[in-house]
């Protein structure tokens, strides 16, 4: 179980990480926070002063408990108890149809469900045939969700039941004869349903100790298919221990926001809706102007996946000619986000500035992806690719996520996607100019969506929110997080 500590009083002890003009680590002297009620109260030299309270030394580094801006926790979880085809275990057509015939060999009606299958990362650089699928799987109902979770390997039976089910418009395969299809809506994971609860329960404990142990003690959720199924699920395993950071879940419509709401009692924070967007034509229709129009009138900005550089143009297109956010009764109105922008041009730097909104980016694709940017990239586009520092460098609002399980989960491949750009290897970095500093790596983290004014220590009268560290991360410890306390709104969570 995770221990969740007392919020009343707390004393935390730490030497305060900073960033110097460089975007490199300045490490401060030690300093002790007094917290209470969730705020800091007092700053000053450390005390010999010791007990229950206490968190930290005087030795331990000290930054601000991070947040991954983009996650996906229940498709994180259940991608550690299904069937795993990614290219560690199966890197080549005849290992992915070998795993697939064992696991198919027991009986069983219901679906099977794989994942983390990509062609690009395969040997043969290419998906199966439905034929060569069915041939391996036989009559069993098989989806096999791709690396990106925006396509699947299907067999006939599993098209079958799609088709029965009426689902046929959501997916087309991607060339005639293949078994991978791509999926335009979030409805075929409803039709195979979620793995086994108990299962998926510990997994999500697991998966919450670790990150927490990376530092992370808030964490966004961004999936597209949350409802309030989904948030009440979330919201429980909070309840009961297993979830030990703060959520805050975007939703798949305005119009689930009430139930979604009721769903998550106290336990998770619905800030907004997730829209999904392939194609500039996605993105222009009526369809999709609603959906922003419907999220706008009840107050909640909306975060659109954008990847490619059209289609983040037509998202702003959209979002400049929408009828602003309602504000509510305090604060700003919250702001839109734009997911990704992998590919992001100088002029989109510039739009996404003037149109002020928010973007959250991938740093850990950058060496996570890296072996398929080079292969499918040309080299001049590589400055353009995540262009970090033009981003911050240009006031853009900019936080980092983790995308995981897309994505590599923890902050700790983040800190080396945006400091190393892939350029460990011996190989060219990916346009080494936009190369971060360890402390800018770190801000996007530690302060996300006002990154660019750099890592800083916490402050008195802010939220009491800390991550002590005992080693730092460096390239020779491969960038690893590892925090031996994290404290959120004065609770401790670790
Ligand atoms: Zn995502």
């Amino acid at each position: 179980m995770i221990r969740i500590g007392d919020r009343a009083t707390l004393q935390v002890r730490g030497r305060p990480l900073g960033g110097a003009i460089d975007g490199s680590l300045v490490v401060g002297e030690p300093v002790q926070f007094v917290c209470r009620d969730g705020q800091i109260i007092e700053r000053g030299p450390p005390t010999t002063e010791t007990g229950e309270s206490m968190v930290g030394s005087s030795d331990a580094f000290l930054i601000p408990s991070l947040t991954d801006s983009h996650a996906h926790l229940m498709a994180s979880a259940s991608r550690r108890v299904r069937l795993d085809l990614g290219p560690a275990l199966a890197p080549d057509l005849a290992s992915l149809f070998d795993r697939l015939r064992r696991a198919v060999s027991g009986p069983g009606e219901n679906w099977l469900v794989g994942a983390g299958f990509d062609e690009a990362l395969l040997a043969e650089h290419r998906a199966p045939s439905l034929a060569e699928l069915d041939a391996v799987v036989g009559p069993r109902a098989v989806r096999v969700r791709h690396a990106t979770r925006h396509a699947s390997l299907l067999s006939s039976t599993a098209l079958a039941r799609i088709s029965a089910a009426g689902l046929t418009e959501s997916i087309f395969p991607v060339e005639p004869g293949s078994a991978l299809f791509f999926e335009r809506e979030p409805s075929l994971t409803s039709l195979t349903g979620p793995p086994d609860g108990q299962e998926l329960c510990s997994a999500l404990a697991d998966l919450s100790r670790d990150w927490l142990r990376n530092g992370i003690g808030r964490i966004e959720d961004l999936t597209a298919s949350n409802d309030a199924g989904r948030v009440r699920w979330l919201g429980a395993q909070r309840r009961e221990g297993r979830l030990a950071q703060s959520v805050a879940a975007w939703i798949g419509d305005a119009d689930e926001f009430e139930p979604a709401r009721t769903a998550a009692g106290e336990w998770i924070e619905i800030v907004g809706v997730k829209l999904l967007a392939h194609d500039e034509e996605t993105v222009r229709s009526p369809r999709f102007l609603d959906a922003v129009a419907r999220a706008h009138r009840r107050g909640l900005p909306v975060a659109i996946h954008a990847a490619s550089p059209d289609v983040a143009d037509a998202a702003l297109d959209v979002l400049a000619s929408a009828t602003p956010v309602v504000a509510g009764n305090e604060g700003p109105p919250p702001r839109d986000r734009i997911e990704h922008a992998f590919l992001c041009p100088p002029a989109l730097i510039d739009r996404l500035r003037r149109a002020a909104v928010r973007v959250v980016v991938q740093p850990a694709f950058l060496t996570a992806r890296q072996e398929k940017y080079r292969h499918e990239l040309e080299a001049v586009l590589w400055p353009w690719l995540q262009p970090l520092r033009s981003l911050l460098g240009a006031g853009v609002a900019l936080a980092a996520g983790s995308d995981a399980p897309i994505g590599p989960g923890g902050v700790g491949p983040a800190l080396r996607g945006g400091i190393l750009r892939g350029g460990e290897s011996g190989a060219p970095a990916i346009g080494g100019a936009e190369a971060l500093g360890l402390a800018e790596a770190l801000a996007l983290w530690a302060h996300p969506f006002s990154a660019a004014a750099g890592l800083r220590a916490p402050a008195l009268g802010e939220p009491a929110d800390f991550t002590l560290l005992e080693v730092l991360p460096n390239e020779a410890n491969g960038f690893r997080v590892e925090a031996a306390a994290v404290v959120v709104a004065g609770r401790r969570l670790l």
